[in-house]
């Protein structure tokens, strides 16, 4: 009895005395950035009290330099207020009373009282920065197995230094140069000053904070000496520190032969692409592992029930009905979740063909709206004369299909579900690929999901498997083409694609 009591009255707590008692930061603000209330915990760490900060922009608590940053955040939070736990990148410099700098990681909450939104704003000190350097470190060695089996050149652009560190394959590329640091307008130089424009368009859009970081950039490079030009592919990954764009790791490659002869960049498999092959089977055994694990955890749960209520004298049917339901759910998508893996394993067995691109469009759509998905309308604005594209029907129908259930899923709650889709010709560093554009007007993605939705596993739905996208990517990838979201769409999420033409 005195238990359940101390339960009513834990429950009838106010916010006013939980939000004193948490030992993390946390303030209360306005619509217009204001700061209502703020806990003591809060007051600790910016060093001033209650009545120094009551009715001050929260903005002012951060480092002048990251202010704008901070906007941005909030900006995007009250366009479309939803939970924003830590962890999610939202990481910012912020300052205390003596103007001691501090890199806080903040979750919003959105709090809504008599039809006022009020946002609750938590702060920790990030760890975020020990993370990323231990990751980091792993990226680094994996950088360096990867350069000594397919040969690759690596680099590291310090931004702040304005210089490039790079190893000999990379020096090599650029004509033999002697040091292992270069000023980054050396470096610069030796491009092709008629490719300089594409490849810092793409430096600049993997620099905005607000894209994934992700950089991708083909070019040429003249040797100095020899006046020769060698065709360079690079990948590589911009970091962050408190909001902005610090270092720049990439690998390089040598794609003159492929530029040159692109028949022969469909050759036989070299070693590097056995490890890569053997690395996708570890991860994807991983993945089989792991798609198993979480519904046999739940049939095993639903047996025990079934034996329980068994072992009653007078079993409850609805019970029985109801585990039993569940064991047949989740055997379904055990199933469903093995089969799309197999179907990923399949991939070396790709055969391509000449297709028409805009007809498994049209096959993929009639699956999802007769599979009952969702219901929408569907616009399409397919390039009537579209070539014929060259790739694996049965993997480029089962993306679409992915793609539109994925999109169908996230429009169930839009008042006029809309699915566009667009088929055109894309001309990239003078090779022309076919471009698919799936756009929807659902619940859209926020920059943090956008950065990780391709990730195996991540999901953000309740049944969901979250290796949908991740097998997507890797089908298009291996029919030679890109999968990506764009983060700019405006409402609801838009994804793209690229295959190649027949040739
Ligand atoms: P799953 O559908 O099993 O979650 P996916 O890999 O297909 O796995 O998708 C991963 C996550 O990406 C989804 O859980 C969802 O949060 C997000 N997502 C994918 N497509 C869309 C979309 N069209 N609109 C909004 N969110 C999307």
């Amino acid at each position: 009895m005195r238990t359940h009591n101390v339960i009513e009255a834990i429950k009838n707590l106010s916010f006013a005395t939980l939000f004193d008692a948490v030992a993390d930061a946390m303030v209360l603000i306005e619509n217009t950035g204001h700061i209502v209330l703020i806990n003591p915990a809060a007051q600790r760490l910016f060093g001033c009290n209650e009545d120094e900060l009551t009715g001050l922009a929260v903005e002012m608590l951060i480092t002048p330099r990251y202010r704008k940053q901070y906007r941005y955040y909030q900006t995007l939070f009250f366009d479309k207020p939803a939970m924003l736990p830590m962890g999610t990148g939202n990481e910012i410099m912020a300052c205390d009373r003596s103007g001691q700098e501090m890199l806080l990681d903040m979750s919003f909450s959105p709090i809504e009282v008599q039809q006022q939104l009020y946002v609750l704003i938590t702060f920790t000190v990030s760890r975020q920065r020990v993370k990323a350097e231990d990751t980091l470190r792993v990226r680094e060695e994996c950088l360096r197995l990867a350069k000594q089996a397919a040969g690759f050149g690596i680099f590291d652009y310090d931004f702040k230094r304005g210089v490039v560190y790079w190893d000999k394959q990379m020096r090599e590329f650029w004509g033999g140069y002697p040091g292992e640091v270069i000023s980054y307008e050396g470096f610069v130089a030796m491009i092709h000053p008629a490719d300089r424009a594409g490849r810092q368009a793409a430096l600049d859009y993997a620099m905005n904070p607000v894209s994934h970081g992700e950089y991708k950039a083909e070019y040429r490079v003249i040797d100095p000496l020899e006046k020769t030009e060698r065709w360079i592919a690079v990948a590589g990954r911009v970091y962050f520190e408190a909001g902005s764009a610090n270092r720049l790791v990439s690998v390089a490659r040598d794609v003159t032969e492929q530029k040159i002869h692109p028949e022969k960049s469909r050759m036989p498999r070299n070693e590097g692409e056995n490890i890569h092959e053997q690395q996708s089977a570890a991860r994807t055994a991983a993945a089989i592992a792991h798609e198993l694990n979480q519904p046999l955890t739940a049939i095993s749960a639903y047996s025990e029930v079934v034996l329980q209520t068994l072992r009653n004298d007078s079993f409850d049917v609805k019970r029985l009905q109801n585990a039993l339901q569940g064991c047949v759910e989740q055997t379904q998508r055990a199933g469903r979740g093995l089969h799309e893996l197999i179907a990923f394993l399949q991939k070396s067995e790709l055969a391509a063909e000449s297709l028409d691109l805009n007809d498994v469009i049209g096959d993929a759509l009639d699956v999802v709206v007769s599979d009952g998905s969702g219901k929408f309308r569907t616009r399409l604005k397919l390039e009537k004369d579209l070539p014929a594209v060259q790739c694996n029907r049965t993997q480029v129908h089962k993306v679409l299909v992915n793609l539109f259930r994925n999109a169908a899923e996230a429009m169930q709650t839009a008042d006029s579900p809309i699915l566009t889709v667009i088929t055109q010709v894309q001309v990239l560093n003078d090779k022309k690929m076919a471009l698919v554009i799936v756009q929807d007007n659902g619940s859209g993605l926020d920059q943090a999901m956008a950065k990780r939705i391709f990730e195996p596993f991540f999901t953000t739905k309740q049944t969901g498997i979250g290796m949908g996208l991740a097998i997507s990517r890797a089908l298009i990838e291996a029919n030679g083409g890109e999968l990506w979201v764009e983060s700019d769409s405006g409402s609801g999420a838009q994804f793209h694609f690229t295959v190649p033409f027949a040739p």
